[in-house]
């Protein structure tokens, strides 16, 4: 239900994942006013551009109102409870027919962590499949597959607050200052009043490097070779821990072995990352000598064939120092999505069980028993590019896509494309009427709640749930995304397991989940919250996992040295996968850079419709520096078509001294129905990092011509 009196609500940021508290007042005709929430930890008033926004994005235009299927006149609106029954009679005799590895969930990490929860428990209890994977693995899986190879478990160990205390940041692959607006500027204010140092590593000058007091401008692909050499620099220059990497971690002879024989000196580093060798001992003079160092990392680091191995070569520096779990200092991986956090502790990847848990026999049996779901998945699901591949293959059959649009946003995306047109149902749960995803072929369409209208949680990058309230009537027949699962799941036979009455239902259920048979072996434990009332649940204040019951809270990990390993030391882990995967050629002699830009969000559905975040850059665009403009006849502002190996656009030419020569950068939000020709997931190759499944977005061989 929605309190229709004009009175401001608290809810937080659908956007990224600083997760800010929004204060929204609804003006009664269906749109409200958007302001920072001073209360909440994250963000203590301040907003973004995007942020700020939000009141401008609340229109009906583009909604989708009610359930439709298609029909042989083309879609058709029908009544919920017969799109309910086609859907799960579909997937019923799917599964009877080619088994329940032929379905698969494709979900969001826009979507909240109820909704998430219920989706998992539907495929993987249920249906008996792990094919259930989400956009998240396009976010962060590499960090997650880091975490797991060094601590035993998907756990950021510090907080905001470390932010604010060190004295020291390091961005590798971040541009915070425009993907993490509100958390760069609490960075910057730690600069300006406390004289924080900034160094940014990065191939592309950005707003964030305009504020660096060193900049390094690496090859790409190299993020390994400089923390192995920066590892080997802290082992000879005396500045390693030896006290705590005896009692607190295992593997540490091995790794800096391989670390050597990677970057052996600053030279050496110097040679394989591109960069002079003073700014190279600069850095490592800089991280060696300043103990409050936090390392930030994000897509420039994640999204790589060998992002896993880029994560633990960071991990490896703070663990051999002991730089972790203390004020000031530790790694820190920036999510991107709102909720791609609260998706991995539901299990929302593919290879995740729920609640941190994965395919182990002790896991699986838990799991089994809490739901009362003897047919469980016993073994991993396919990640997010294999899926699509599977359902190329013509053995995926059915895909739900829950608030995202694959179509888009996957790498090689023209082949995703096609991949869906094969499906024998595609059910799309949606927000809007139109996407690339929908028009690709959708079955049956679900109008779901949007922000402002649904109710829930999100996990933000410190482990902060918070409340996502809704101030707003449904549009249509929007319902929420956990009622419409469960109700296939209800119409699939499982009536007990899916009676939720509220989120909050949902909600209890997954706190105890986390709590249930765990002595503190396993990270994610929010039992504190299992017991909340509907009334506690609405009124819940932000608070940090973990938050067990009968425990005081702990904002830090491993403060005690303790990991979550069997042992429970944490394990260094030597980078083995090569840099690049495709060389660049004759025909194809320069990389192309994919990523966000400032004021816009995703595919744009949402900040597309706002004339003032338009208004930043307002079309597909492609950065070049000025010799290769030269070089290849490209005129600032005159456009030019980018060729790879697996698609092409065109793009308008941005000549620009921040990109690297031998380096293009093109952002990624443009699609099929804003701009046709500036599709650029088109362009990248479906390259994944073994690992984590993660692609790699960053480096794909191209060709750039006048247009
Ligand atoms: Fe929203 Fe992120 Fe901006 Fe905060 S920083 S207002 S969460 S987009």
């Amino acid at each position: 239900t929605v309190d229709t009196k004009l009175r401001t609500v608290r809810t937080a940021c659908p956007y990224c994942g600083v997760g800010c508290g929004v204060l929204a007042t609804p003006d009664g005709s269906g749109g409200a006013a958007i302001s920072g929430d001073p209360s909440h930890p994250a963000n203590l008033g301040r907003l973004c551009s995007k942020g700020s926004a939000l009141g401008e994005t609340l229109g009906l235009e583009s909604r989708l109102l009610y359930p439709m299927i298609r029909c042989k006149g083309g879609m058709q609106r029908v009544a919920w409870s017969d799109a309910l029954d086609h859907v799960a009679t579909r997937l019923k005799h799917i599964v009877a027919r080619d088994g329940e590895d032929a379905v698969a969930f494709y979900l969001s990490g826009q979507m909240l962590t109820e909704d998430y929860y219920v989706a998992n428990k539907l495929m993987k209890g249920f249906l008996g499949s792990a094919n259930v994977d989400t956009n998240s693995r396009l976010c962060m899986a590499s960090s997650v597959a880091g975490h797991r190879r060094a601590f035993g478990a998907d756990t950021v160990p510090g907080t905001y607050e470390d932010l604010d205390q060190a004295d020291l940041l390091v961005f590798v692959g971040s541009n915070a200052a425009w993907c993490h607006p509100v958390l760069y500027q609490r960075m910057l204010a730690n600069k300006q009043t406390r004289g924080a140092k900034f160094v940014v590593i990065d191939p592309r000058r950005t707003d964030t490097s305009s504020e660096a007091d060193l900049f390094l401008g690496l090859k790409p692909g190299t993020d390994a070779a400089l923390f192995s050499g920066l590892l080997v620099h802290l082992a000879d220059s005396g500045a390693l821990d030896g006290d705590y990497i005896a009692r607190h971690t295992a593997g540490f002879d091995e790794t800096l072995a391989r670390a050597r024989s990677l970057a052996g000196s600053t030279a050496a580093t110097a040679l394989a990352t591109g960069l002079s060798e003073p700014d190279v001992a600069a850095f490592f003079k800089l991280f060696r000598d300043t103990p409050k160092v936090v390392t930030l990392y994000s897509q420039g680091v994640n999204q790589s064939a060998q992002g896993t191995d880029k994560v633990n070569a960071i991990l490896n520096c703070h663990l051999a120092t002991a730089r972790i779990g203390k004020p000031g200092m530790g790694p820190f991986s920036l999510t991107g999505q709102p909720n791609a956090m609260g998706g991995r502790e539901v299990g929302g990847l593919a290879n995740q069980l729920a609640a941190h848990m994965g395919f182990t026999p002790p896991d699986i049996d838990r799991v089994r028993r809490f739901w009362k779901a003897p047919d469980i998945a016993t073994h991993e699901g396919l990640k997010a590019v294999a899926m699509f591949e599977a359902i190329a293959r013509g053995e995926i059959k059915a895909l739900w896509v829950i608030g995202t649009n694959p179509a888009v946003s996957l790498p090689d995306a023209d082949l995703v494309r096609s991949a869906l047109k094969k499906l024998e149902l595609l059910v799309v749960s949606e927000n809007v009427r139109s996407n690339d995803t929908v028009d690709a072929g959708v079955h049956v369409l679900l109008p779901a709640q949007a922000w402002g209208e649904k109710s829930g949680t999100v996990t933000n990058s410190e482990r902060r749930i918070s409340r996502q309230r809704a101030f707003l009537a449904p549009a249509g027949e929007a319902m929420p995304d956990w009622w419409i699962v469960s109700q296939v799941g209800k119409r699939l036979g499982h009536t007990a397991a899916f009676d939720y009455m509220s989120a909050a239902d949902v909600f209890r259920e997954h706190a105890a989940l986390s709590a249930f048979e765990n002595d503190g072996s396993r990270d994610f434990d929010i039992g504190a919250l299992a017991t909340l009332s509907d009334d506690e649940y609405d009124s819940l204040a932000p608070v940090q996992w973990p938050a067990p019951a009968g425990k005081p809270p702990s904002p830090r990990f491993f403060a005690d040295g303790a990991f979550f390993t069997n042992d429970r030391k944490a394990r260094f882990v030597a980078p083995e996968v090569p840099a690049l995967r495709d060389e660049t050629t004759a025909a194809r002699p320069l990389r192309l850079n994919t990523g966000r830009i400032r004021d816009q969000w995703h595919t744009m559905t949402r900040t597309g419709l706002s004339p003032r975040l338009g208004a930043h850059l307002p079309e597909p665009f492609v950065e070049v520096h000025p010799d290769d403009a030269l070089k290849y006849g490209l005129m600032h502002d005159g456009f030019a078509k980018v060729i790879t190996d697996h698609g092409q656009c065109i793009l308008k030419v941005v000549v620009s001294e921040r990109q690297q020569r031998g380096m293009l950068f093109a952002p990624i939000h443009w699609n099929e129905s804003n701009a046709s020709h500036g599709r650029v997931g088109a362009l990248v190759a479906s390259h994944t990092d073994p690992f984590s499944g993660q692609p790699e977005a960053k480096a794909t061989p191209a060709a750039i011509s006048p247009y």
